[in-house]
């Protein structure tokens, strides 16, 4: 009887021939992980990745594992040998530890998974026979098919028989890396980081791209940011990390075209640019944490100026939610308090009294003719900075 950690791999399983290279993926991303926590062994069996390990390490096991994309339930087990009398062994002994702390634990249903479907029994007779002994062994339990306070899953493998009754709940989502590379653009505020989070989700590896306006910006805000792309990074790996003066930019903005064009001119400057660093360094996407309507410069007209300035795909994954479930998300995934902090954005130096909210591409086109974009743009990707953030 050995305690393990199982994984389980949520829509993999929809992969078909793709499904190796997936779980592959998942496996280096688990090991790259948890590389600081010495572990003995990881192995797949009939679609699970385990962990052996020993018990006191479980914990901080499982809270790095939470935070790996791709993966649904995290379970502690106890495996044996394909055996009744061990399968019985395992559950009485779960069942103590789970009611060791939690004594309002009043009923349960035992659950069997057999993948091995040369085993002797099927997985209701398994079932059965287990819920029967649990009875007789604790006389407080009743069973419960419906709605019980603790399932007992038993899943019947090729090599063992594996008992758990917790199952964690982790991201789910698709492995960092197999869904392409992307620019997320991301100010201090509490959109962008879960924009990048989304789409790290979805398995897209990130690079930021920042934009400040220093010395009108603060160092400390950008140190912000910085640590925003180090929170994403506990979930994606290390990230490269652009950061871009924008400064010369909006000076020129401000003194040559009309004031309510502020923002979204200096927006199709930062599209224009995140664009080029992205074509240059293979990045297939640019991700905004853009919602429609929250803002003049992310009116329907607002993002069609924007988009018009780039020629690669930009996603949005925010765009038709409520603020109120975007802080939901960013307080989940530990953004919120960094993007509270109260800096200096880029984006309020030169912040337009009435910025426009239906601006059309043909107006917007005929007010830039008064700036040099290439130059500029040029010159701001020149001047720009690389960090490499983990
Ligand atoms: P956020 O909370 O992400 O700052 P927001 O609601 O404040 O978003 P805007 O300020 O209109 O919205 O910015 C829209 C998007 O443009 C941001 O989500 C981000 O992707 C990008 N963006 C804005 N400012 C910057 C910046 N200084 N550097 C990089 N990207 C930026
Ligand atoms: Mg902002």
């Amino acid at each position: 009887m050995e305690k393990v950690i199982s994984v389980s791999l949520g829509e993999l399983a929809l992969k078909g021939s793709n499904r190796k290279y997936f779980e592959d993926q998942l496996i280096k991303q688990i090991m790259n992980k948890t590389k600081d926590i010495r572990y003995d062994k990881l192995y797949k069996e009939q679609g699970k990745i385990y962990i052996e390990a020993n018990e006191e390490k479980f914990e901080s096991l499982m809270e790095k594992l939470k935070n790996v994309f791709g993966l649904v339930y995290i379970s502690p087990c106890i495996r044996v040998e394909k055996d009744i009398e061990a399968i019985e062994e395992a559950c009485i002994l779960n069942m103590k530890e789970r009611l060791e702390k939690d004594p309002n634990i009043k009923t349960f249903k035992v659950d069997t998974n057999r993948a091995d479907k040369n085993f002797a029994f099927t997985s209701p007779e398994i079932s059965r026979e287990i819920g029967k002994r649990l009875l007789n062994k604790f006389d407080n339990l009743n069973v419960d098919v419906h709605n019980p306070d603790l399932y007992m899953y038993i899943d019947i493998k090729q090599t063992h028989a594996y008992i758990y009754s917790e199952r964690i709940k982790a991201y789910g989502g698709m492995p960092i890396g197999t869904s392409g590379k992307a620019l997320l653009l991301i100010s201090g505020g509490i959109d962008s980081p879960v924009a990048g989070f989304m789409m790290a989700k979805r398995g897209v590896s990130l690079s930021c791209v920042h934009y400040h306006s220093y010395p009108f910006t603060s160092e400390r805000g950008e140190e912000k940011v910085k640590e925003l792309a180090k929170k994403l990074s506990m979930y994606t790996g290390k990230i490269k990390f652009y950061s871009v003066n924008i400064l010369n930019i909006q000076k020129e903005i401000n003194e040559k075209c009309p004031e309510k064009e502020m923002t979204i001119i200096s927006r199709k400057f930062m599209m224009r640019i995140a664009e080029k660093i992205a074509r240059y360094n293979k990045l297939d996407a640019l991700i905004t944490g853009e919602s429609l309507g929250q803002v003049a410069s992310q009116t329907m007209q607002g993002l069609t100026v924007t988009d018009e300035s780039v020629s690669i795909p930009v996603f949005r994954p925010l765009i038709g939610m409520d603020k109120v479930d975007i802080i939901e998300i960013a307080r989940d995934i530990d953004t919120l308090e960094t993007s509270n902090l109260p800096f200096e954005d880029c984006c309020t130096v030169f912040l337009p009294k009435h910025p426009v909210t239906n601006p059309s591409v043909e107006n917007i086109k005929r007010s830039e003719e008064a700036l040099d974009v290439e130059t500029l743009v040029k010159d701001a990707i020149d001047n720009m900075k690389v960090y490499i953030i983990k």
